[in-house]
């Protein structure tokens, strides 16, 4: 995973040593290892059980995660429920999970909705120790990165998921397979193609686990 270099504090020093994940989740809501914290409204930690085979790291939470503090309840977590369905996968048993816990976003010109923003290096890095944790405590046979961010926080900061995704990679004993994240599916102009290119890599995913 990428090394841990960054110019904010960072999360480490909330990560209680050893903890399960209700106790992470916990310790998550007090976090202040970024700035991230201050404007959203929760914090948004990972979900499903600790004995899950398979992890999915995504980027941040979205609008509606960051309401209702849980990961992958809006739109992209939508599309991803019916990819994983398409693949055979069963979303109860997967763990889901962000590289970044807490909505970064720009409010719009006008009205009130929330524009998400892309996490920095900075902020991703400074995060990196929950995620850590995470996987430390489920020990997932493979990680699923969706998304460049999960992908670079996970894989390292050259990692190119147009070049590189659907293939199993080996980090540090642990097995890794990079994909793009629903909300570019939802986003692609030809959606139809960006969705069957992911439910692939999802198919790639069903096969590993055997
Ligand atoms: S984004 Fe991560 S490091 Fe920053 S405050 Fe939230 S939980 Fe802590």
């Amino acid at each position: 995973m990428a090394t841990t270099t960054s110019r904010t504090a960072g999360a480490a020093e909330f990560v209680p040593e050893g903890a399960d994940l209700a106790a992470l989740r916990r310790a998550a809501t007090g976090c202040r290892g970024c700035e991230l914290y201050k404007p959203a409204t929760q914090v948004v930690f990972g979900s499903g059980p600790e004995t899950a085979r398979l992890v999915l790291v995504g980027e941040q939470p979205g609008d509606v995660e960051d309401r209702q503090g849980e990961p992958f309840v809006g739109p992209a977590g939508r599309l991803l429920d019916k990819a994983l369905d398409e693949a055979d996968l069963a979303r109860e048993g997967v763990y889901l999970t962000n590289a970044v816990k807490h909505f970064k976003f720009v409010p719009a010109e006008r009205g009130k909705r929330r524009i998400h923003k892309t996490p920095t290096r900075g902020e991703v890095v400074a995060c990196l120790p929950w995620l850590r944790a995470e996987l430390a405590r489920v020990r997932p046979d493979l990680v699923v990165c969706l998304g460049a961010t999960a992908a670079k926080a996970v894989l390292g900061s050259s990692f190119k998921v147009s070049e590189r995704r659907g293939r199993v990679e080996r980090v540090e004993d642990q097995d890794v397979i990079a994909t793009v994240h629903p909300s570019a599916v939802l986003r692609a102009p030809d959606r139809d193609e960006a969705y069957r290119g992911f439910v692939a890599d999802l198919r790639v995913v069903r096969a590993h686990l055997g």
